[in-house]
C-alpha cells in the first residue's frame, strides 16, 4: 500500500487540515514554505491520466477552498499550485496529489521553467 493510502487509512500519522468522504488535506512533511499543503483524493489513482471523472470534478473546488484558507490565515503573498505526474516530472509518491505552496517575500524558493526551441506550427497541428 502506498504512503498516502496509509495516511488515509490512519496507519501512519499526518497533520490533517481537512477530511471528507473523498479527500484528505495534509501538511507536506517537507515544508517547501510555511503552510505547504497536499490535497489528496482518497481513492488511489497514480496520476492525472487515470484519475476518475468524479475526482476531477470535485477536486478543484476543494483546492480553491484550501487556497483561500491559506491566504486568509497565513500572510502569504502568492501561491503555487503544482501537480507532478510521472517520475520524470518529479513525482515521488505515486498517488495523485496537488501541492499548494504559499509564497512569501524572500522565501528563497526557486521554481523555474527552462526555455526550449519548438516548432509552434507543428505543435498546433499535433495538438489542436
Ligand atoms: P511529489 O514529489 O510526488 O509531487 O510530492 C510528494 C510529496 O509528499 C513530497 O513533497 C513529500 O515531502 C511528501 N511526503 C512524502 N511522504 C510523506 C509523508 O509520509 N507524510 C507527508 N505529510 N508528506 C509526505
Ligand atoms: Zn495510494
Amino acid at each position: 500500500m502506498c504512503i498516502f493510502c496509509k495516511i488515509i487509512n490512519k496507519e501512519i500519522p499526518a497533520h490533517i487540515l481537512h477530511e471528507d468522504e473523498n479527500f484528505i488535506v495534509i501538511l507536506d512533511i517537507m515544508q517547501a514554505t510555511k503552510g505547504h499543503t497536499l490535497i489528496i483524493p482518497k481513492k488511489h489513482s497514480e496520476n492525472i491520466f487515470n484519475l476518475e471523472q468524479t475526482t476531477i470534478s470535485n477536486i478543484f473546488p476543494l483546492v480553491q477552498k484550501i487556497a483561500i484558507r491559506l491566504k486568509e490565515r497565513l500572510s502569504l503573498e502568492g501561491l503555487n499550485i503544482i501537480n507532478n505526474n510521472g517520475k520524470i516530472a518529479g513525482q515521488t509518491v505515486m498517488h495523485y496529489h496537488i501541492h499548494l505552496i504559499p509564497r512569501y517575500v524572500n522565501d528563497n524558493l526557486v521554481i523555474t521553467f527552462d526555455k526550449t526551441e519548438q516548432n509552434f506550427a507543428e505543435l498546433v497541428k499535433i495538438l489542436k
